[in-house]
């Protein structure tokens, strides 16, 4: 076969020099035909778009023409022509097609219309249906879309550790990191287990949250984002939770709640404009094959300003809607945690917008948010979207020394291995705000998918951690 450099699909679609040779390689969508000529849809990955091949029976021997089956890698010389059909600008006539890999009836993405469930046991090889083809573009585009959105603000991109010791933040969640034989494991006098003799010469685990180390880096730097890996041993099986999932957590000094609720809305909106504007074929796909009010919810989102209410007022709202009628799995009260069919409720039926919630109890929320006059209430904030609940957590946290160790002595929060972070309260404290934002939720909002496990290439839930 003649050596020519190869065309991305991508490229090859977009080109009008008709008449000139040119090479494409792909995997076989489909293939249909007559007696005297084959229509091969190939697709490279490089969009969602397939180019046609149009390849004459004659040219091209029997064995060959065999080969070219749904999933098939092939190599294909030709001339670049204007497509008859409506649709697509260019095809290709195939002179020479070279089967890099054939593929057979066994392909577990042969049929078409699949569900979810059975291409997720086969997450290995839905990456080349078009659906998954379409997630993972969008993917990389909101991970682009991050960097630059803190980049163009001013934020330094900062890397804090996948492995911690500091297990003050999800006690009882974190999956514990270790070279020890956990089938003969030393023990103290006092029946602990002795983690002297281990890799880190102390208990550790992996990070749920960079956000501690963060607040380092902020209140150096001014203004700081993480973007990591994230890990949570909870065994909570939901359409919204992973074992293992991204998270982008800003942290700013100086920035108050206010700050940082305008912070999270210009992000979140930041994002799902570049998705508009950068993903349009992916986007019409899904909205045509996944989710029809896909493309409407995201202008929606984009056009409007997030309502912003406190934790009381919700649960006012919540209580009125019971009152009038509304049924709801889990009892709503002040002191209760929200249950996504709350944060639901509030968002698509109640106001019918993205909401950001306020001033939470205290005692629902982590040690380190900065306490209100009321000694009730903290300065949290959640961000709340339609099919999704939260997307966002965040808060202003507490820079007093003083006040910090209270809430951590009632809490009996273990701060043995935490007095770098009390160091920042104590050499030069400021007011500084901060969230995390789930990547994974952020990548469900932006492609209509219904389950978290169908948003990241190799999910991790429990009893799950195949490929
Ligand atoms: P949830 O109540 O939904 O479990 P959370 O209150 O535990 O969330 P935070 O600790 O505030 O969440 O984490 C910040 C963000 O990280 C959340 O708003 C969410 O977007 C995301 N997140 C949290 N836990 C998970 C998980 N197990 N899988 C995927 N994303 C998650
Ligand atoms: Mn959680």
């Amino acid at each position: 076969m003649q050596a020519i450099k190869r065309t991305k699909v991508i490229d090859v679609l977009r080109r009008t020099d008709y008449g000139a040779t040119v090479n494409v390689k792909g995997w076989v969508r489909t293939r249909r035909g007559s007696k005297s000529v084959n229509f091969i849809a190939l697709n490279d990955g490089s969009t969602i778009q397939n180019v046609q091949i149009v390849a004459d029976v004659e040219r091209f021997d029997e064995e060959t023409l065999k080969q070219i089956t749904t999933g098939a890698c092939l190599s294909v010389n030709g001339e670049l022509v204007k497509s008859p059909g409506a649709g697509q600008a260019s095809e290709i006539q195939a002179t020479e097609i070279e089967v890099l890999g054939t593929c057979g009836a066994d392909f577990p993405m042969q049929k078409k219309g699949q569900t979810f469930e059975f291409m997720r046991q086969n997450a290995h090889m839905r990456l080349r249906t078009n659906t998954f083809g379409a997630v993972f573009r969008i993917r990389h585009n909101m991970a682009i879309a991050i960097h630059k959105y803190f980049h163009e603000h001013g934020f330094f991109y900062f890397h804090t550790p996948i492995i911690t010791a500091s297990d003050c933040e999800g006690a009882g969640q974190m999956f514990q990191v270790t070279t020890k034989n956990l089938y003969d494991l030393r023990k103290t006098d006092d029946g602990k287990i002795d983690y002297s003799d281990d890799f880190f010469g102390k208990q550790t685990s992996l990070t749920v949250s960079g956000q501690l180390e963060g607040e380092l880096g902020a209140t150096a730097l001014g203004a700081i984002y993480t973007f990591g890996p994230t890990f949570r041993a909870e065994n909570s099986n939901t359409p919204r939770h992973l074992a293992e999932f991204w998270m982008i957590e800003p942290e700013v000094a100086f920035n108050d709640i206010t700050d940082n609720m305008d912070l999270a809305e210009d992000f979140i909106k930041y994002c799902v404009q570049w998705a508009l504007d950068n993903c349009q074929d992916d986007l019409a796909f899904l909205n045509k094959m996944v989710d029809h009010s896909l493309l409407e919810r995201l202008h929606f989102v984009v056009e409007h300003d997030f309502v912003r209410l406190t934790y009381t007022e919700g649960i006012r709202i919540l209580e009125e809607a019971v009152k009038g009628g509304r049924k709801f799995e889990f009892p709503i009260y002040w002191g209760a945690d929200l249950a996504s069919e709350h944060e639901r409720y509030l968002v698509e039926e109640h106001f019918k917008r993205p909401v950001i919630l306020t001033d939470y109890p205290k005692e629902i929320k982590a040690f380190y948010m900065k306490m209100n006059d009321d000694g009730k209430t903290v300065r949290a904030m959640d961000v709340l979207f339609p099919q999704i609940g939260e997307i966002i957590g965040g808060s202003e946290r507490e820079e007093n020394y003083d006040k910090l160790m209270t809430r951590i002595e009632e809490l009996h929060i273990p701060m043995k291995d935490m007095w770098w972070y009390l160091d920042t309260r104590r050499f030069g404290t400021c007011p500084h705000a901060g969230f995390g934002l789930g990547f994974e939720r952020l990548i469900l909002f932006v492609t209509g998918m219904q389950n978290i496990r169908d948003v990241i290439p190799f999910p991790r839930t429990p009893k799950s951690a195949e490929f």
